[in-house]
């Protein structure tokens, strides 16, 4: 409990002389404006809080590490991964996406799985969920996508009118629909979610060669999940549930675990694939692409500070290191920018130095300056290039693999619409009991819903994915499904 018997001081580090009651004239005051302590107290104060993450705003923390199991330099060059028992320390933040900070943790959500390792070639970021796909698959679509899960800027309430409007106008989202409404959308805990990538990304080798990639963090907790009822209960006792068991699961040294998977895919299959694999709203088979193990993930040390290391974590899939590259996936291509942007905004130009975020190795560049830069900023070094007084330089083996472009620029869709065939498979591998309460969830959903046009609308997507499925929503929602559409 103790601290010693320091002296408190003010944050220009002079003792404080009274920190229970302000100078005032007289006894009763008025209070003066020269007791520069109450001043400086009250206005650092005010300014405690950084904005709150638009999307992912309610998250937990964690350090750990991760081990390689399995040797896979044939297919990148990332050093991190270079041989098996290599081990890289990491940092996870994981989230719900729509809620405030502070909202309930045992909401129907997905999950964020935000993965920073801090390797000897500067961090990489995996910045994921706990579902393999997502809503939509081109980014300008994404500040609408969020404002329909925001509330309603009248009512200041959530709106399921806007919400079945948006995706029943935008039926690439089905997949990731069913996955959320069945009953892996409320995990029982952080530690029993899988998680994914979900985009694809491409991995090269030393020799330069390319293969497109897909990660899969399994859970070794195993898959467990909330049931509507109770997860309501837990909101309504303990928002902060999942923050709770992931520390005190950790702090009572029963470190959660995941095995990472990739699945490869050879260049050219991207070609002739029979949808286009850059679609995040689409699952590659594993079947055609099986798992292949590469290492393990372990979690064993809670943050020392909630505001220092979760709140300022700042993670972009954009943050990539040699042998690992990106995708034409249209979602992630917005994302490289849209991430690093969102933390200039909410934490600062030089967020990438504050402690949490720092490579652990050396960053050597040119950049100088900016908002609260509390470095030495480069000190007295060269600060341009190109320069004459040895300055860092580039390394031309670290370039960006090249890779070949065709077609004509354009505002273009994917040319792949068949929005049904994966929801499908899912519902189809789902035992009866788990399509009951999928259904059942929807229809709970659904019903709050004022137009049947809406809903007729999304009810012909589900009878497209499986006429089984769509018939039991319409029956629950005491509509048919329209003639037109069997
Ligand atoms: P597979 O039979 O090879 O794989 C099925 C996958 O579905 C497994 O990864 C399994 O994960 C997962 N799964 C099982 N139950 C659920 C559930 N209730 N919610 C979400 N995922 C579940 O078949 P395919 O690869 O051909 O995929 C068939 C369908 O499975 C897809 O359309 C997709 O909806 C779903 N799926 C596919 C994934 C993929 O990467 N191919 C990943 C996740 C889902 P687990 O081992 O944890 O049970």
């Amino acid at each position: 409990m103790s601290n010693g018997n320091k002296h408190l001081t003010t944050s220009w580090g002079a003792p404080v002389g009274d920190n229970q009651s302000s100078m005032t004239a007289g006894s009763r005051g008025p209070t003066l404006i020269q007791d520069v302590h109450l001043l400086e107290k009250l206005a650092h104060f005010n300014r405690e809080r950084v904005p709150e993450r638009v999307v992912h705003a309610k998250g937990a923390g964690a350090h750990g590490y991760f081990e390689v199991t399995n040797d896979v330099r044939k297919y990148t060059k990332a050093n991190f991964l270079s041989e098996a028992g290599k081990r890289t320390p990491l940092f996870v933040r994981f989230s719900t996406v729509a809620g405030e900070n502070g909202s309930a943790d045992t909401v129907r959500d997905p999950r964020g799985f935000a993965v920073k390792f801090y390797t000897e070639e500067g961090n990489y970021d995996l910045v994921g969920n706990n579902t393999p796909v997502f809503f939509i698959r081109d980014a300008i679509k994404f500040p609408d996508f969020i404002h329909t899960q925001k509330r309603h800027p009248q009512t200041h309430l959530k709106n399921p009118n806007a919400i079945w409007d948006f995706w029943s106008l935008s039926p690439e989202s089905l997949h990731q629909v069913t996955i959320l409404m069945s009953d892996r959308g409320i995990p029982a805990t952080f530690r029993h979610m899988h998680g994914f990538g979900s985009h694809t990304f491409k991995w090269v080798n030393a020799e330069g060669d390319g293969v497109w990639v897909k990660y899969h963090f399994k859970t070794e907790q195993g898959v467990k999940n909330l049931s509507n009822e109770v997860a309501a209960k837990i909101a309504g006792e303990n928002a902060d549930y999942h923050t709770e068991d992931l520390f005190n699961a950790i702090e009572n040294g029963d470190f959660p675990a995941w095995k990472l998977y990739v699945q490869i895919m050879p260049l050219e299959d991207a070609n002739t694939y029979r949808f286009d694999p850059f679609d995040v709203t689409k699952v590659w088979s594993q079947k055609d692409y099986p798992l292949i193990e590469v290492g393990r993930m372990v979690l064993n040390k809670n943050p020392e500070n909630y505001f220092a290391e979760v709140e300022q974590a700042t993670f972009s899939p954009g943050t990539l290191v040699p042998g690992i590259d990106v995708s034409p996936d249209k979602m992630l291509q917005g994302r490289l920018f849209a991430y690093h942007d969102a933390h200039r905004y909410r934490v600062g130009a030089n967020h990438q130095a504050l402690p949490i975020n720092r490579p652990r190795y050396e960053v050597n560049n040119y950049q100088r300056d900016g908002q609260m830069r509390f470095d030495n900023n480069g000190g007295g070094s060269v600060y341009y290039e190109p320069n004459s007084f040895g300055g860092p330089k580039e390394s031309t083996e670290n370039k960006q693999a090249a890779f070949p472009v065709t077609g004509i620029a354009d505002s273009v869709g994917y040319d792949h619409d068949d929005h049904y065939t994966q929801p499908g498979d899912l519902y189809r591998l789902l035992s009866e009991e788990e399509r009951s309460r999928l259904v059942e969830t929807i229809i709970g959903a659904m019903k709050p819903v004022e137009h049947d046009e809406i809903k007729l609308r999304q009810i012909h997507h589900f009878y497209k994915a499986d006429p089984d499925y769509g018939m039991r929503i319409a029956k629950g929602l005491g509509l048919s499904v329209p003639q037109e559409v069997k």
